[in-house]
């Protein structure tokens, strides 16, 4: 175990505060901790409207409109595990494996705590290793070996040196190497790279520096740094809708939990066909234009549309989740 999974496993009772926090207009924008509200209340952004402390309103005018009218995040959340109910030693499950999420575009990590819940930490263990098994079966999907071990990260294995060696000499040699010679060599690159190696592959991996931590990566076309499953397997995803709901479904069928949120939804969408993938380019064209065109009136417009619908997130942040 590395320290970050036990951090991660660390026994938490109360993921929810429940606190309620109220546009000045009377509606209830969203949930939170005790420590967001304190947060509001320090900076006479808000009062108190509840006996018990745990509702205020907001004494300015937001941007944004919090969670109005989305059921799952303005209802009271129970601190039990989803799974079975029990109160006592309770986690943070994040439905994504953290081994993809944080290769996930901030814009669909930032509001996907619909997806973070509350289990025990035996349900936890459980779920785990269900959740191996869909890991490989992945790897075989995308292609993508799962190397190392960690959850994290997957280091590239100790085989570079003779992989890379082998690569070299077969790029610099050539058709001088005797036949069985040049197999044995591709079969060491193949056996690295977990996959049959390619000539592509090996002119690659030959032209890659000595140090190892970047080749995995750069030969599976990941860029920079060690190479990872998580993000190679993120960088073909084509429909981060259908991969989250996957792993959701996936959570259900294997757990059968009892306790759910009944606002919790299997096909919930995190993000729109605007800002899928393809539409993410589309925005970022887009955003180009305007910084090109920044202090024309059209583009003034536009550019507060983009960065208006952004910033409303600022009541989003912290929240219960
Ligand atoms: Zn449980």
């Amino acid at each position: 175990m590395n320290g970050k999974k036990d951090r991660s496993l660390q026994a938490t009772n109360q993921l929810y505060g429940n606190c309620s926090v109220v546009h000045p207009d009377g509606s209830l924008m969203f949930r939170c901790s005790e420590e967001r509200i304190n947060w509001y209340l320090d900076r006479n952004l808000a009062k108190v409207i509840s006996d018990d402390g745990k509702t205020i309103q907001l004494s300015f005018m937001p941007k944004g409109r919090g969670h109005d009218l989305d059921p799952f995040y303005l209802s009271k959340k129970d601190n039990h595990c989803v799974v079975c109910g029990e109160k006592e030693d309770l986690t943070r499950h994040h439905v994504v494996p953290r081994c993809y999420r944080r290769y996930f575009p901030d814009r669909i990590k930032n509001r996907n705590s619909h997806d973070v819940l509350l289990v025990c930490i035996p349900c936890h263990e459980e779920y785990e290793r269900e959740a191996s098994r869909l890991k490989r079966e992945l790897a075989i999907k995308y292609n993508v070996p799962i190397n190392g071990g960690g959850r994290n990260s997957d280091q590239p294995s100790k085989d570079y040196g003779r992989a890379k060696r082998a690569a070299a000499a077969l790029v610099r040699n050539g058709d001088a190497i005797p036949l069985e010679r040049q197999a044995v060599l591709k079969g060491r690159i193949s056996k690295y790279l977990k996959k049959e190696a390619s000539w592509t592959d090996i002119k690659r991996l030959a032209d890659l520096p000595s140090k190892r931590r970047n080749v995995a990566a750069k030969v599976y076309g990941g860029g920079n740094g060690s190479f990872s499953h998580g993000r190679a397997v993120v960088e073909k995803i084509e429909d981060f809708n259908e991969f989250i709901i996957m792993w959701r479904q996936h959570f259900v069928d294997a757990m059968q939990p009892q306790f759910l949120n009944p606002h919790w939804d299997v096909n919930r969408k995190v993000v729109t066909s605007w800002e899928s993938r393809k539409g993410g380019v589309i925005k970022a064209l887009v955003i180009t234009l305007i910084a090109r065109f920044d202090g024309w009136n059209p583009f003034q417009k536009l550019k507060r549309l983009f960065w208006g619908s952004q910033k409303s997130a600022d009541t989003n942040t912290n929240q219960d989740i």
